[in-house]
Protein backbone atom coordinates (compact mmCIF):
# COMPACT_ATOMS: atom_id res chain seq x y z
CA UNK A 1 0.00 0.00 0.00
CA UNK A 2 1.15 3.50 -0.42
CA UNK A 3 1.64 5.59 2.18
CA UNK A 4 1.42 9.57 1.19
CA UNK A 5 1.95 12.17 3.28
CA UNK A 6 -0.09 15.24 2.34
CA UNK A 7 -0.48 18.69 3.23
CA UNK A 8 -2.88 21.36 2.47
CA UNK A 9 -1.89 25.43 3.11
CA UNK A 10 -3.95 27.99 4.81
CA UNK A 11 -5.63 29.01 1.17
CA UNK A 12 -6.50 25.35 0.46
CA UNK A 13 -8.52 25.23 3.85
CA UNK A 14 -9.71 29.03 3.85
CA UNK A 15 -13.70 28.24 3.92
CA UNK A 16 -15.94 25.82 5.18
CA UNK A 17 -16.84 25.21 1.32
CA UNK A 18 -12.90 24.81 0.52
CA UNK A 19 -12.48 22.24 3.64
CA UNK A 20 -15.67 20.51 2.31
CA UNK A 21 -13.64 19.89 -1.39
CA UNK A 22 -10.16 19.25 0.13
CA UNK A 23 -12.14 16.08 2.14
CA UNK A 24 -13.73 14.83 -0.83
CA UNK A 25 -10.56 14.95 -2.67
CA UNK A 26 -8.93 13.13 0.19
CA UNK A 27 -11.80 10.58 0.11
CA UNK A 28 -10.56 9.93 -3.23
CA UNK A 29 -7.20 9.16 -2.58
CA UNK A 30 -8.46 7.12 0.31
CA UNK A 31 -10.94 5.22 -1.63
CA UNK A 32 -8.22 4.30 -4.18
CA UNK A 33 -6.32 2.52 -1.31
CA UNK A 34 -3.72 5.47 -0.26
CA UNK A 35 -2.32 5.27 3.20
CA UNK A 36 -2.76 8.92 3.95
CA UNK A 37 -1.75 11.47 6.80
CA UNK A 38 -2.53 14.85 6.36
CA UNK A 39 -1.07 17.77 7.40
CA UNK A 40 -3.32 21.20 7.52
CA UNK A 41 -1.94 25.09 8.40
CA UNK A 42 -4.48 27.63 9.90
CA UNK A 43 -7.27 28.58 8.08
CA UNK A 44 -6.60 31.44 5.75
CA UNK A 45 -4.69 34.44 7.12
CA UNK A 46 -5.47 33.11 10.72
CA UNK A 47 -1.98 32.98 11.96
CA UNK A 48 -1.58 36.72 10.66
CA UNK A 49 -4.95 37.45 12.49
CA UNK A 50 -3.87 35.82 15.95
CA UNK A 51 -0.45 37.61 15.58
CA UNK A 52 -2.42 40.60 15.17
CA UNK A 53 -4.80 39.83 18.13
CA UNK A 54 -1.44 39.47 20.31
CA UNK A 55 0.53 42.50 19.47
CA UNK A 56 -2.82 44.63 20.73
CA UNK A 57 -2.06 43.10 23.82
CA UNK A 58 1.46 42.94 24.56
CA UNK A 59 3.72 44.69 21.50
CA UNK A 60 5.82 42.36 22.82
CA UNK A 61 4.21 38.96 23.04
CA UNK A 62 6.28 36.77 25.21
CA UNK A 63 7.70 33.78 22.80
CA UNK A 64 5.92 30.86 25.29
CA UNK A 65 2.95 32.84 25.45
CA UNK A 66 2.65 33.34 21.73
CA UNK A 67 3.30 30.12 20.75
CA UNK A 68 0.56 28.57 23.03
CA UNK A 69 -2.17 31.35 21.03
CA UNK A 70 -0.79 30.95 17.38
CA UNK A 71 -0.81 26.84 17.39
CA UNK A 72 -4.75 27.28 17.85
CA UNK A 73 -5.29 27.81 14.32
CA UNK A 74 -3.80 24.63 13.27
CA UNK A 75 -5.70 22.87 15.71
CA UNK A 76 -9.27 24.50 14.42
CA UNK A 77 -8.43 22.84 10.92
CA UNK A 78 -7.18 19.60 11.97
CA UNK A 79 -10.58 19.26 13.88
CA UNK A 80 -13.00 20.41 11.12
CA UNK A 81 -11.16 18.49 8.56
CA UNK A 82 -11.70 15.55 10.57
CA UNK A 83 -15.33 16.03 10.61
CA UNK A 84 -15.75 17.12 7.35
CA UNK A 85 -14.04 13.39 6.32
CA UNK A 86 -16.33 11.58 9.10
CA UNK A 87 -19.60 12.98 7.73
CA UNK A 88 -17.92 11.64 3.79
CA UNK A 89 -17.64 7.92 5.96
CA UNK A 90 -13.83 8.14 6.04
CA UNK A 91 -12.64 7.08 9.16
CA UNK A 92 -10.44 9.96 10.54
CA UNK A 93 -8.90 10.76 13.78
CA UNK A 94 -7.16 14.65 14.11
CA UNK A 95 -3.96 14.97 16.04
CA UNK A 96 -2.25 17.99 17.51
CA UNK A 97 1.35 17.88 17.51
CA UNK A 98 2.27 16.92 20.69
CA UNK A 99 -0.55 14.31 20.72
CA UNK A 100 1.70 12.54 17.93
CA UNK A 101 5.06 13.55 19.75
CA UNK A 102 6.51 15.71 17.05
CA UNK A 103 9.49 16.56 19.63
CA UNK A 104 11.64 20.03 19.13
CA UNK A 105 14.01 21.83 20.25
CA UNK A 106 12.77 24.53 23.27
CA UNK A 107 13.39 27.33 20.80
CA UNK A 108 9.95 29.30 20.99
CA UNK A 109 9.07 30.40 17.71
CA UNK A 110 11.45 28.89 15.26
CA UNK A 111 11.72 25.36 16.84
CA UNK A 112 13.53 22.31 14.76
CA UNK A 113 12.57 19.24 14.99
CA UNK A 114 14.82 16.58 16.12
CA UNK A 115 12.30 13.33 16.20
CA UNK A 116 8.78 12.49 15.54
CA UNK A 117 7.49 9.23 17.69
CA UNK A 118 5.29 7.23 14.75
CA UNK A 119 3.77 4.27 16.90
CA UNK A 120 0.19 6.40 17.30
CA UNK A 121 0.09 7.44 13.56
CA UNK A 122 0.92 3.89 12.62
CA UNK A 123 -1.89 2.05 14.91
CA UNK A 124 -4.50 4.78 13.71
CA UNK A 125 -3.20 3.78 9.88
CA UNK A 126 -3.71 0.14 10.56
CA UNK A 127 -7.27 0.86 11.77
CA UNK A 128 -7.95 2.46 8.36
CA UNK A 129 -7.97 6.16 9.71
CA UNK A 130 -6.95 9.00 7.77
CA UNK A 131 -5.02 10.77 10.60
CA UNK A 132 -4.74 14.41 10.44
CA UNK A 133 -2.18 16.15 11.57
CA UNK A 134 -1.23 19.96 12.87
CA UNK A 135 0.94 21.33 10.78
CA UNK A 136 3.83 24.15 12.32
CA UNK A 137 3.17 22.96 15.70
CA UNK A 138 5.53 20.63 18.00
CA UNK A 139 6.32 20.32 21.53
CA UNK A 140 9.97 20.13 23.62
CA UNK A 141 10.19 18.11 25.87
CA UNK A 142 12.33 20.18 29.02
CA UNK A 143 14.27 18.12 31.47
CA UNK A 144 12.15 16.93 33.90
CA UNK A 145 9.65 20.01 33.32
CA UNK A 146 6.34 20.17 31.33
CA UNK A 147 6.17 19.69 27.69
CA UNK A 148 5.98 22.94 26.25
CA UNK A 149 3.91 23.87 22.62
CA UNK A 150 6.26 25.17 20.33
CA UNK A 151 5.95 26.07 16.75
CA UNK A 152 8.50 25.93 13.65
CA UNK A 153 8.35 29.55 12.47
CA UNK A 154 6.29 31.16 9.76
CA UNK A 155 5.35 28.67 6.89
CA UNK A 156 6.50 25.79 8.80
CA UNK A 157 3.43 23.48 7.90
CA UNK A 158 5.75 22.15 4.94
CA UNK A 159 8.55 21.24 7.19
CA UNK A 160 6.17 19.24 9.73
CA UNK A 161 4.88 17.41 6.62
CA UNK A 162 8.21 16.59 5.04
CA UNK A 163 9.61 15.60 8.74
CA UNK A 164 6.32 13.32 8.78
CA UNK A 165 7.25 11.70 5.44
CA UNK A 166 10.71 11.12 6.67
CA UNK A 167 9.55 9.70 10.16
CA UNK A 168 7.53 7.66 8.49
CA UNK A 169 9.46 6.56 5.41
CA UNK A 170 6.34 7.32 3.57
CA UNK A 171 6.53 6.49 -0.43
CA UNK A 172 5.90 10.89 -1.41
CA UNK A 173 5.04 14.30 0.67
CA UNK A 174 2.76 16.27 -1.34
CA UNK A 175 1.99 19.76 -0.80
CA UNK A 176 -1.40 21.13 -1.98
CA UNK A 177 -1.24 24.96 -2.50
CA UNK A 178 -3.41 27.73 -4.35
CA UNK A 179 -0.57 27.89 -6.67
CA UNK A 180 0.10 24.68 -9.92
CA UNK A 181 3.70 23.78 -8.41
CA UNK A 182 6.80 25.69 -8.39
CA UNK A 183 7.19 29.04 -11.03
CA UNK A 184 9.54 30.71 -12.33
CA UNK A 185 8.94 33.63 -10.10
CA UNK A 186 6.10 34.39 -7.88
CA UNK A 187 2.76 34.53 -9.68
CA UNK A 188 1.51 37.34 -7.96
CA UNK A 189 3.85 39.86 -8.95
CA UNK A 190 4.69 38.52 -12.33
CA UNK A 191 1.79 37.23 -14.07
CA UNK A 192 3.75 35.21 -16.91
CA UNK A 193 5.71 33.28 -14.10
CA UNK A 194 6.03 29.75 -15.54
CA UNK A 195 5.64 26.30 -14.35
CA UNK A 196 8.87 24.19 -13.64
CA UNK A 197 8.14 19.76 -13.99
CA UNK A 198 10.86 19.74 -12.14
CA UNK A 199 13.52 21.40 -10.02
CA UNK A 200 16.60 20.09 -7.92
CA UNK A 201 16.42 20.53 -4.41
CA UNK A 202 19.25 22.59 -4.21
CA UNK A 203 18.45 25.28 -6.51
CA UNK A 204 14.84 25.08 -4.63
CA UNK A 205 16.61 25.67 -1.33
CA UNK A 206 18.31 28.91 -2.61
CA UNK A 207 15.32 30.21 -4.15
CA UNK A 208 13.08 29.31 -1.12
CA UNK A 209 15.23 31.03 1.63
CA UNK A 210 15.80 33.71 -0.79
CA UNK A 211 12.25 34.46 -0.71
CA UNK A 212 10.21 32.26 -2.77
CA UNK A 213 7.39 31.74 -0.12
CA UNK A 214 5.68 28.42 -2.25
CA UNK A 215 7.55 26.14 0.15
CA UNK A 216 9.64 26.53 3.50
CA UNK A 217 13.02 26.16 3.05
CA UNK A 218 13.63 23.55 5.62
CA UNK A 219 11.22 21.29 4.49
CA UNK A 220 13.39 21.03 1.28
CA UNK A 221 16.47 20.91 3.39
CA UNK A 222 14.64 17.37 5.00
CA UNK A 223 13.25 16.21 1.61
CA UNK A 224 16.67 16.26 0.41
CA UNK A 225 18.99 14.63 3.24
CA UNK A 226 16.20 11.81 3.13
CA UNK A 227 15.91 11.88 -0.50
CA UNK A 228 11.97 12.09 0.14
CA UNK A 229 10.18 12.81 -2.87
CA UNK A 230 8.43 16.15 -2.39
CA UNK A 231 5.70 17.13 -4.86
CA UNK A 232 4.08 20.71 -5.14
CA UNK A 233 1.06 20.62 -6.59
CA UNK A 234 -2.33 22.99 -6.80
CA UNK A 235 -5.36 21.91 -4.13
CA UNK A 236 -7.70 23.06 -6.89
CA UNK A 237 -6.95 20.89 -9.92
CA UNK A 238 -6.04 17.45 -10.46
CA UNK A 239 -2.88 18.61 -12.39
CA UNK A 240 0.85 17.26 -11.86
CA UNK A 241 2.68 20.18 -10.30
CA UNK A 242 6.26 20.17 -9.60
CA UNK A 243 8.75 17.10 -7.85
CA UNK A 244 11.51 18.32 -6.71
CA UNK A 245 14.86 15.51 -7.61
CA UNK A 246 17.74 15.03 -5.12
CA UNK A 247 21.07 14.08 -6.62
CA UNK A 248 22.08 13.58 -3.00
CA UNK A 249 22.06 9.70 -1.96
CA UNK A 250 19.36 9.14 1.05
CA UNK A 251 20.97 8.77 4.25
CA UNK A 252 18.64 7.57 6.98
CA UNK A 253 19.11 7.92 10.92
CA UNK A 254 16.48 9.38 12.87
CA UNK A 255 18.53 11.14 15.28
CA UNK A 256 18.28 14.59 15.48
CA UNK A 257 16.13 14.62 12.39
CA UNK A 258 16.48 18.68 11.49
CA UNK A 259 19.85 18.86 13.13
CA UNK A 260 21.31 16.36 12.25
CA UNK A 261 23.87 17.61 9.55
CA UNK A 262 24.61 21.13 9.82
CA UNK A 263 27.68 21.01 7.62
CA UNK A 264 27.96 18.17 5.08
CA UNK A 265 30.66 18.88 3.08
CA UNK A 266 33.75 21.00 2.60
CA UNK A 267 35.85 21.85 -0.17
CA UNK A 268 38.75 23.89 -1.66
CA UNK A 269 39.51 25.21 -5.17
CA UNK A 270 42.60 26.03 -5.84
CA UNK A 271 44.54 28.41 -8.17
CA UNK A 272 42.16 31.13 -7.81
CA UNK A 273 43.00 35.11 -8.07
CA UNK A 274 41.44 38.41 -6.71
CA UNK A 275 40.68 40.78 -8.71
CA UNK A 276 39.58 44.01 -7.23
CA UNK A 277 38.35 47.34 -8.78
CA UNK A 278 37.94 50.20 -6.45
CA UNK A 279 36.83 53.74 -6.07
CA UNK A 280 34.48 53.12 -9.80
CA UNK A 281 32.03 55.11 -10.36
CA UNK A 282 28.85 53.90 -8.51
CA UNK A 283 25.85 54.02 -11.49
CA UNK A 284 23.67 51.69 -12.96
CA UNK A 285 25.41 49.99 -15.86
CA UNK A 286 29.37 49.62 -14.75
CA UNK A 287 28.59 45.90 -13.07
CA UNK A 288 27.37 45.02 -16.28
CA UNK A 289 29.96 46.49 -18.64
CA UNK A 290 32.42 45.21 -16.51
CA UNK A 291 30.96 41.38 -16.48
CA UNK A 292 29.87 41.76 -19.97
CA UNK A 293 33.43 42.60 -20.96
CA UNK A 294 34.54 39.81 -18.98
CA UNK A 295 32.56 37.41 -20.35
CA UNK A 296 33.00 38.27 -24.00
CA UNK A 297 36.96 37.66 -23.07
CA UNK A 298 35.86 33.29 -22.26
CA UNK A 299 36.38 34.45 -18.40
CA UNK A 300 34.40 32.80 -16.30
CA UNK A 301 33.64 34.71 -13.21
CA UNK A 302 32.98 33.00 -9.83
CA UNK A 303 32.49 34.72 -6.66
CA UNK A 304 31.60 38.47 -6.91
CA UNK A 305 31.61 40.96 -4.15
CA UNK A 306 30.80 44.28 -4.67
CA UNK A 307 30.15 45.91 -1.16
CA UNK A 308 28.23 49.14 -0.08
CA UNK A 309 29.51 52.64 -2.09
CA UNK A 310 30.98 54.72 0.31
CA UNK A 311 30.71 58.41 -1.34
CA UNK A 312 29.95 58.00 -5.27
CA UNK A 313 32.49 54.81 -5.60
CA UNK A 314 32.06 51.57 -5.40
CA UNK A 315 34.56 48.29 -4.80
CA UNK A 316 33.84 44.99 -7.08
CA UNK A 317 36.27 42.30 -6.46
CA UNK A 318 35.62 38.67 -7.92
CA UNK A 319 37.53 35.44 -8.50
CA UNK A 320 38.60 33.99 -11.30
CA UNK A 321 40.92 30.77 -11.93
CA UNK A 322 44.33 31.45 -12.11
CA UNK A 323 45.18 31.18 -15.54
CA UNK A 324 42.49 33.66 -16.57
CA UNK A 325 44.09 36.24 -15.04
CA UNK A 326 46.50 37.81 -17.79
CA UNK A 327 43.62 38.09 -20.05
CA UNK A 328 41.31 39.51 -17.03
CA UNK A 329 43.81 42.15 -15.92
CA UNK A 330 44.28 43.46 -19.73
CA UNK A 331 40.29 43.78 -20.25
CA UNK A 332 40.02 45.17 -16.43
CA UNK A 333 42.48 47.85 -17.43
CA UNK A 334 41.18 49.38 -20.55
CA UNK A 335 37.72 49.48 -18.34
CA UNK A 336 39.87 51.24 -15.33
CA UNK A 337 41.14 53.87 -18.13
CA UNK A 338 38.18 55.18 -19.11
CA UNK A 339 36.75 55.07 -15.70
CA UNK A 340 38.88 55.96 -13.12
CA UNK A 341 39.48 54.07 -10.51
CA UNK A 342 42.16 51.56 -9.25
CA UNK A 343 43.09 47.71 -10.26
CA UNK A 344 44.59 45.19 -7.54
CA UNK A 345 45.16 41.48 -8.48
CA UNK A 346 46.17 38.92 -6.32
CA UNK A 347 47.85 35.23 -7.28
CA UNK A 348 48.26 32.32 -5.20
CA UNK A 349 44.38 32.22 -3.66
CA UNK A 350 41.76 29.85 -2.57
CA UNK A 351 38.49 29.03 -1.58
CA UNK A 352 37.73 27.33 1.12
CA UNK A 353 33.75 26.66 1.43
CA UNK A 354 31.55 24.47 3.13
CA UNK A 355 28.56 23.39 2.26
CA UNK A 356 24.91 21.59 3.85
CA UNK A 357 20.66 22.78 3.83
CA UNK A 358 21.88 22.92 7.85
CA UNK A 359 23.72 26.14 7.50
CA UNK A 360 20.64 28.06 7.16
CA UNK A 361 19.36 29.46 10.23
CA UNK A 362 22.09 28.33 11.90
CA UNK A 363 23.80 31.56 12.74
CA UNK A 364 26.72 29.78 14.99
CA UNK A 365 27.79 27.50 11.86
CA UNK A 366 29.29 30.37 9.92
CA UNK A 367 30.72 31.88 13.51
CA UNK A 368 32.65 28.13 13.96
CA UNK A 369 33.80 28.02 10.82
CA UNK A 370 35.60 31.67 10.75
CA UNK A 371 36.54 30.88 14.51
CA UNK A 372 38.70 27.88 13.07
CA UNK A 373 40.13 29.43 10.58
CA UNK A 374 41.16 32.47 12.58
CA UNK A 375 42.58 30.43 15.06
CA UNK A 376 44.72 28.46 12.62
CA UNK A 377 45.91 31.77 12.00
CA UNK A 378 44.65 32.12 8.30
CA UNK A 379 43.38 35.46 7.15
CA UNK A 380 39.87 35.94 5.29
CA UNK A 381 40.56 37.80 2.29
CA UNK A 382 36.98 37.82 1.01
CA UNK A 383 33.75 36.20 2.62
CA UNK A 384 30.68 35.23 0.49
CA UNK A 385 27.58 33.36 2.01
CA UNK A 386 24.54 31.88 0.50
CA UNK A 387 22.26 29.54 2.67
CA UNK A 388 23.54 27.08 2.22
CA UNK A 389 27.04 27.43 1.97
CA UNK A 390 29.54 29.55 3.15
CA UNK A 391 32.83 30.63 1.42
CA UNK A 392 36.28 32.46 1.96
CA UNK A 393 38.95 33.24 0.19
CA UNK A 394 42.58 32.78 1.80
CA UNK A 395 46.14 32.04 0.74
CA UNK A 396 47.24 29.29 -0.53
CA UNK A 397 49.52 28.48 1.44
CA UNK A 398 47.27 28.37 4.05
CA UNK A 399 44.93 26.64 2.13
CA UNK A 400 45.37 22.76 3.25
CA UNK A 401 45.61 23.75 6.76
CA UNK A 402 42.46 25.39 6.54
CA UNK A 403 40.97 23.06 5.23
CA UNK A 404 41.95 20.16 7.89
CA UNK A 405 41.34 22.29 11.01
CA UNK A 406 37.56 23.27 9.35
CA UNK A 407 37.07 19.72 8.25
CA UNK A 408 38.11 18.45 12.18
CA UNK A 409 36.00 20.91 13.67
CA UNK A 410 32.69 20.07 11.79
CA UNK A 411 33.65 16.38 12.21
CA UNK A 412 33.50 15.79 8.33
CA UNK A 413 34.63 12.23 6.54
CA UNK A 414 37.05 12.04 4.18
CA UNK A 415 34.42 11.74 0.90
CA UNK A 416 32.86 14.80 2.02
CA UNK A 417 36.40 16.12 1.75
CA UNK A 418 36.80 17.49 -1.86
CA UNK A 419 39.54 19.47 -3.31
CA UNK A 420 39.45 20.45 -6.32
CA UNK A 421 35.64 19.16 -7.10
CA UNK A 422 34.84 19.19 -11.14
CA UNK A 423 31.06 20.61 -11.55
CA UNK A 424 28.66 18.50 -13.70
CA UNK A 425 25.98 20.88 -14.27
CA UNK A 426 26.04 21.08 -18.13
CA UNK A 427 23.19 21.51 -19.44
CA UNK A 428 21.49 22.67 -17.14
CA UNK A 429 19.58 26.54 -17.52
CA UNK A 430 21.60 29.05 -16.39
CA UNK A 431 18.61 30.89 -14.45
CA UNK A 432 15.81 28.83 -13.64
CA UNK A 433 13.77 30.79 -11.33
CA UNK A 434 14.01 34.64 -9.90
CA UNK A 435 12.93 35.59 -6.28
CA UNK A 436 12.35 38.75 -4.33
CA UNK A 437 13.30 39.18 -0.33
CA UNK A 438 11.79 42.64 0.64
CA UNK A 439 11.95 41.89 4.45
CA UNK A 440 15.62 42.32 4.50
CA UNK A 441 18.15 45.54 5.58
CA UNK A 442 21.89 46.01 5.19
CA UNK A 443 23.84 46.82 7.94
CA UNK A 444 27.73 47.88 7.57
CA UNK A 445 30.42 48.04 10.16
CA UNK A 446 33.08 50.28 9.41
CA UNK A 447 36.60 50.29 10.88
CA UNK A 448 36.71 46.55 11.33
CA UNK A 449 40.23 45.81 12.61
CA UNK A 450 42.05 43.80 9.34
CA UNK A 451 43.23 40.86 11.78
CA UNK A 452 42.64 37.22 11.88
CA UNK A 453 39.15 36.77 14.03
CA UNK A 454 37.64 40.21 13.23
CA UNK A 455 34.58 38.90 11.37
CA UNK A 456 34.48 35.58 13.29
CA UNK A 457 33.88 37.81 16.54
CA UNK A 458 30.88 40.08 14.68
CA UNK A 459 29.36 36.76 13.48
CA UNK A 460 29.66 34.96 17.13
CA UNK A 461 27.96 38.06 18.07
CA UNK A 462 25.28 37.84 16.30
CA UNK A 463 24.96 33.75 16.50
CA UNK A 464 24.78 34.73 20.29
CA UNK A 465 21.91 36.91 19.97
CA UNK A 466 20.27 34.32 17.61
CA UNK A 467 20.72 36.49 14.85
CA UNK A 468 20.78 34.84 11.04
CA UNK A 469 23.00 37.29 8.87
CA UNK A 470 21.72 36.03 5.15
CA UNK A 471 24.91 38.10 3.17
CA UNK A 472 27.92 38.78 4.54
CA UNK A 473 30.66 41.02 2.42
CA UNK A 474 33.61 41.65 2.86
CA UNK A 475 34.40 44.59 1.22
CA UNK A 476 38.38 45.01 -0.05
CA UNK A 477 38.50 48.81 0.55
CA UNK A 478 41.05 49.34 3.44
CA UNK A 479 39.52 52.24 5.30
CA UNK A 480 42.74 53.27 6.48
CA UNK A 481 45.74 50.60 6.85
CA UNK A 482 44.50 48.00 9.17
CA UNK A 483 40.90 48.35 9.23
CA UNK A 484 37.98 47.12 6.59
CA UNK A 485 34.15 47.18 6.67
CA UNK A 486 31.77 44.16 6.70
CA UNK A 487 28.43 44.25 5.44
CA UNK A 488 25.79 42.08 6.63
CA UNK A 489 21.77 41.49 5.34
CA UNK A 490 19.38 40.55 7.68
CA UNK A 491 15.99 40.26 8.33
CA UNK A 492 14.29 43.95 9.01
CA UNK A 493 12.90 42.39 12.12
CA UNK A 494 16.42 41.86 13.75
CA UNK A 495 17.64 45.17 13.14
CA UNK A 496 17.28 46.22 16.94
CA UNK A 497 18.71 43.46 18.42
CA UNK A 498 21.78 43.37 15.74
CA UNK A 499 22.25 47.18 17.58
CA UNK A 500 22.35 45.45 20.71
CA UNK A 501 24.45 42.72 20.17
CA UNK A 502 27.55 44.55 18.15
CA UNK A 503 27.57 47.08 20.94
CA UNK A 504 30.55 45.43 23.06
CA UNK A 505 31.82 44.95 20.02
CA UNK A 506 32.09 48.26 18.34
CA UNK A 507 33.40 49.32 21.82
CA UNK A 508 36.47 47.32 21.60
CA UNK A 509 37.42 48.33 18.29
CA UNK A 510 38.82 52.09 18.04
CA UNK A 511 36.65 54.01 15.19
CA UNK A 512 34.01 51.40 14.35
CA UNK A 513 30.64 52.18 13.76
CA UNK A 514 27.89 50.95 12.12
CA UNK A 515 26.61 52.51 9.00
CA UNK A 516 22.64 51.74 8.10
CA UNK A 517 21.54 51.52 4.41
CA UNK A 518 18.24 52.78 3.69
CA UNK A 519 15.69 50.21 2.79
CA UNK A 520 16.65 47.38 0.14
CA UNK A 521 15.40 44.09 -1.06
CA UNK A 522 17.43 41.45 -2.37
CA UNK A 523 16.67 39.95 -6.04
CA UNK A 524 17.90 36.50 -6.87
CA UNK A 525 18.82 34.91 -10.04
CA UNK A 526 19.40 30.54 -9.39
CA UNK A 527 20.42 28.08 -11.79
CA UNK A 528 22.33 25.06 -11.34
CA UNK A 529 24.23 25.85 -14.96
CA UNK A 530 25.21 29.39 -13.85
CA UNK A 531 28.03 27.37 -12.27
CA UNK A 532 29.81 26.70 -15.67
CA UNK A 533 27.95 28.98 -18.06
CA UNK A 534 30.05 31.92 -18.83
CA UNK A 535 28.86 35.84 -18.10
CA UNK A 536 25.30 34.94 -16.36
CA UNK A 537 25.72 37.48 -13.51
CA UNK A 538 26.98 40.27 -16.32
CA UNK A 539 23.58 39.75 -17.99
CA UNK A 540 21.80 39.84 -14.72
CA UNK A 541 23.51 43.37 -14.22
CA UNK A 542 22.76 44.19 -17.85
CA UNK A 543 18.94 43.26 -17.15
CA UNK A 544 18.65 46.08 -13.90
CA UNK A 545 21.12 48.31 -15.63
CA UNK A 546 18.62 48.74 -18.46
CA UNK A 547 15.50 49.70 -15.71
CA UNK A 548 18.06 52.26 -14.26
CA UNK A 549 18.43 50.26 -11.46
CA UNK A 550 21.56 50.58 -9.58
CA UNK A 551 23.00 47.83 -7.39
CA UNK A 552 24.42 48.35 -4.09
CA UNK A 553 26.15 44.99 -2.94
CA UNK A 554 26.46 41.61 -5.16
CA UNK A 555 27.31 38.30 -3.77
CA UNK A 556 27.35 35.41 -5.59
CA UNK A 557 27.46 31.16 -4.87
CA UNK A 558 27.59 28.52 -7.46
CA UNK A 559 23.74 28.74 -8.41
CA UNK A 560 23.02 31.64 -7.65
CA UNK A 561 23.58 35.93 -8.05
CA UNK A 562 22.13 38.31 -5.25
CA UNK A 563 21.97 41.97 -6.00
CA UNK A 564 20.81 43.92 -3.74
CA UNK A 565 18.76 47.07 -4.04
CA UNK A 566 16.43 49.99 -3.01
CA UNK A 567 13.37 48.60 -2.25
CA UNK A 568 11.65 50.93 -4.27
CA UNK A 569 12.83 48.71 -7.18
CA UNK A 570 12.41 45.46 -6.09
CA UNK A 571 9.37 44.51 -8.15
CA UNK A 572 10.80 46.27 -11.39
CA UNK A 573 13.92 44.67 -11.10
CA UNK A 574 11.55 40.66 -10.65
CA UNK A 575 9.86 41.40 -13.64
CA UNK A 576 13.02 42.63 -15.57
CA UNK A 577 15.26 40.06 -14.53
CA UNK A 578 12.53 37.66 -15.51
CA UNK A 579 11.74 38.85 -18.50
CA UNK A 580 15.30 38.88 -19.38
CA UNK A 581 16.37 35.56 -19.20
CA UNK A 582 13.00 34.71 -20.91
CA UNK A 583 11.09 32.95 -18.08
CA UNK A 584 8.04 33.57 -18.93
CA UNK A 585 5.15 31.63 -20.61
CA UNK A 586 4.54 34.40 -23.38
CA UNK A 587 8.50 33.79 -24.00
P1 LIG B 1 0.22 27.83 1.57
O1 LIG B 1 -0.77 28.57 2.39
O2 LIG B 1 -0.39 26.79 0.71
O3 LIG B 1 1.38 27.31 2.36
P2 LIG B 1 1.88 30.02 0.69
O4 LIG B 1 1.19 31.33 0.60
O5 LIG B 1 2.76 29.77 1.85
O6 LIG B 1 0.77 28.89 0.53
O7 LIG B 1 2.75 29.76 -0.64
C1 LIG B 1 2.14 29.87 -1.91
C2 LIG B 1 2.42 31.24 -2.49
O8 LIG B 1 3.83 31.37 -2.74
C3 LIG B 1 1.80 31.49 -3.84
O9 LIG B 1 0.50 31.97 -3.72
C4 LIG B 1 2.75 32.48 -4.49
O10 LIG B 1 2.24 33.79 -4.45
C5 LIG B 1 3.99 32.44 -3.65
N1 LIG B 1 5.22 32.21 -4.44
C6 LIG B 1 6.36 32.93 -4.31
N2 LIG B 1 7.30 32.49 -5.15
C7 LIG B 1 6.76 31.45 -5.84
C8 LIG B 1 7.24 30.57 -6.85
N3 LIG B 1 8.50 30.66 -7.33
N4 LIG B 1 6.42 29.62 -7.31
C9 LIG B 1 5.16 29.51 -6.84
N5 LIG B 1 4.64 30.31 -5.88
C10 LIG B 1 5.42 31.28 -5.38
N1 LIG C 1 -0.01 28.75 9.83
C1 LIG C 1 1.41 28.97 9.81
C2 LIG C 1 1.72 30.26 9.08
O1 LIG C 1 0.83 30.92 8.58
C3 LIG C 1 2.17 27.83 9.24
C4 LIG C 1 1.93 27.55 7.78
O2 LIG C 1 0.92 27.95 7.21
O3 LIG C 1 2.75 26.85 7.18
O4 LIG C 1 2.85 30.67 9.02
MG1 LIG D 1 3.22 28.10 3.05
Amino acid sequence: MTLLVQKFGGTSVGNVERIQEIAKRIASFKEQGNELVIVVSAMGDSTNQLTKLALEVNSCPPPRELDMLLSTGEQVTIALLSMALIKLDIPAQSMTGSQVGIITESAHGRARILEIKTEKIRELLKEGKVVVIAGFQGTSLGSGKTAEITTLGRGGSDTSAVALAAALNADACEIYTDVPGVLTTDPRKVKDAKLMRTISCDEMLELASLGAAVLHPRAVEIARNYGIKLVVRSSLDNSKGTTLTSLEKKYIGKEGLELSRPVNAIELIENQSVIALSNIPDQPGIAADLFETLSKGGINVDLIIQSTHQGQTNDITFTISEKDLPIAKLLCEQLINTLGGELTTQNNMSKLSIRGAGIMGRPGIAAKFFETLSRSGVNLRLIATSEVKVSCVINSELGTKGLRCASEAFNLKDKQIKINPTTNFLGEPEVRGVALDPNQVQVSVINVPDIPGSAATLCRSFADAGICVDTIVQSERKNNLDSKSISFTLNKNDRKAADNALKPLLKSWPNSYIQEGTGIARISAVGSGMATQIGTAGRMFRALANENINIRMIATSEIRTSCIISEKDGDNALKAVHKFFKLGSTE
